[in-house]
């Protein structure tokens, strides 16, 4: 690797065990932490959050790209989220078979008929990319998703940049300890939140954290709740029962948990069919829509970031729909888009039928599922296609190109894993964050980014599905 790590270093047995304590060290001392597995609900015992060595080699005009079309993502986001003929449109064919989807969609229509009880509009999300490795060495920034709902490690990946610089120094590596980016998500992130809050316009309104059964990764949380208590404003974590069982609206339709007014809704759950144990939960869900309450993301939003969507936008024609005077934005946005195929039926959805079973290595076939682990590869596609012959069912998932990042070597750091050179590829996802109140943009930000490393042996999954770990981007 000419401009990452030296060899000399990489190999060296004895200084890899040494930098992989100092690393684990210094990952507590910088509070990037997680709760155990086996104990996801109380902090008496901690780890650190599984992350890398060594930073990875990222070339800086790609990264550059990356963040200077975030602003843009959100506001197609946004765009989209206001556009119930555009979401109805492109996600007919997917709530015929994808019964999560279209119970997503019920909440949607139900809000539209009734009218939103708020403008304020809170936006956090994710766009992940790979750097697609072409033929004489070049690298171009392709999108993999678009997370709208829960996007997680803006906390943590606040403090993994100290982690790596000063792994590097201990190694010797002062110059390249020095590139090392700043990056504080957790900051641009809850400053959005706070802004939302504000604009609610109520000092004893809480935001209120709606959070999962297991909270394992509540680190990560608490460092935009921090940032938040820091400007005064309360916090309440609740999960979906709570809201079930002492939740209502008063005649204005403002939201009260626990006896709390809650002027934000920020959902780290709610994203998987799993996360809608029973029917108390969907009518949880619901109420949250219909209240007063700002949502993160609203049920549009949410609906926006759907993969379905995200094949949609990539056909000709769609971008200039949200963008009609921007042909530069389109331009930007449309240059990260990888090869996206439809499934519907007819003669297109036929088509890529016909080109997946034909090359299944080339493409991912994904269903409209979040929290990694849900995509297929492989000969399993061609499986999955076969079976779903002469029915609908397969318009539930949508045909993607396979990316094929360059792989790095590094040092994969992981409570009680072997320490061991692993062929890693990267993933890079940029934090974005806006506010809109009406038809007005109050705030429109990049706030940040993130580097996934995992090994090349799993096509899939991420840090929370125990594959990726956090890692930082070493600009070459
Ligand atoms: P999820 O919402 O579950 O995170 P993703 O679309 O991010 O779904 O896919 C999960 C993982 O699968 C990604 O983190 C990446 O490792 C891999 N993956 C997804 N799409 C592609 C692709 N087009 N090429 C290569 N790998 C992909
Ligand atoms: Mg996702
Ligand atoms: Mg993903």
């Amino acid at each position: 690797m000419a401009e990452g790590i030296p060899d000399e270093i990489m190999m060296d047995g004895a200084l890899i065990e040494d930098l992989a304590e100092v690393a684990k060290d210094e990952a507590l001392l910088q509070g990037v932490l997680m709760r155990i597995q086996e104990s996801p609900n109380s902090s008496e015992l901690v780890t650190y959050a599984p992350f890398t060595l060594f930073p990875t080699p990222v070339p800086k005009a790609v990264f550059l790209q990356a963040l200077a079309v975030q602003t843009h993502y959100n506001t197609l986001v946004d765009k989209i989220s206001q556009d119930p003929d555009f979401l109805q449109e492109a996600l007919a064919s997917t709530i015929e078979v994808d019964d999560f989807t279209a119970r997503l969609f019920r909440i949607h229509q139900q809000i539209l008929k009734e009218g939103k009880a708020q403008s304020i509009v809170l936006g956090l999300n994710r766009s992940d990319y790979m750097l697609d490795q072409g033929e004489d060495g070049s690298s171009s920034l392709k999108q993999i998703e678009i997370n709208t709902i829960a996007a997680s490690f803006g906390g943590l990946s606040s403090r993994t940049p100290d982690v790596h610089r000063h792994v590097l120094k201990v190694a010797g590596k002062l110059e390249e300890s020095q590139r090392i980016l700043d990056n504080n998500p957790a900051s641009g992130l809850a400053g959005a939140v706070a802004k939302a809050w504000e604009l609610y316009g109520s000092e004893r309104a809480a935001v209120m954290f709606l959070v999962e059964e297991s909270q394992r990764n509540i680190f990560d949380q608490r460092y935009i709740e921090s940032e938040l208590w820091k400007r005064n404003i309360p916090i309440i974590r609740k999960r979906f029962d709570h809201v079930s069982k002492t939740g209502s609206l008063d005649q204005d339709k403002k939201l009260f948990v626990d006896g709390h007014e809650v002027a934000v809704v920020y959902f780290r759950n709610g994203y998987m069919p799993q996360n809608y144990i029973s029917e108390q939960t969907w009518d949880a869900r619901l109420l949250m829509e219909r209240s007063l309450a700002v949502k993160c993301p609203d049920i549009s939003t949410h609906l926006a970031g759907t993969k379905k969507v995200q094949q949609v936008l990539a056909r000709p024609g769609v971008l200039e729909r949200f963008f009609p005077d921007q042909p530069r934005v389109v331009e930007q946005i449309r240059a990260t888009f990888a090869g996206l195929y439809t499934l519907d039926m007819g003669p297109e959805g036929d088509k890529t039928v016909a080109m997946a079973l034909a090359a299944p290595d080339r493409f991912v076939l994904k269903p409209q599922r979040e929290g990694g682990g849900n995509n297929i590869y492989g000969s399993e596609i061609c499986r999955v296609l076969q079976a779903a012959k002469g029915t609908t069912d397969r318009t539930a998932y949508i045909l993607m190109d396979k990316i094929h990042p360059a792989p790095a070597q590094n040092y994969l750091l992981r409570r009680d894993a072997p320490l061991k050179i692993s062929n890693c590829l990267s993933e890079l996802g940029v934090f974005g964050a806006y506010v809109r109140r009406g038809k007005d943009t109050v705030m429109n930000e990049c706030a940040g980014h993130l580097l996934r490393t995992k090994s090349s042996e799993h096509s899939d999954g991420g840090v929370a599905a125990g594959v990726a770990v956090l890692d930082n981007p070493l600009l070459v």
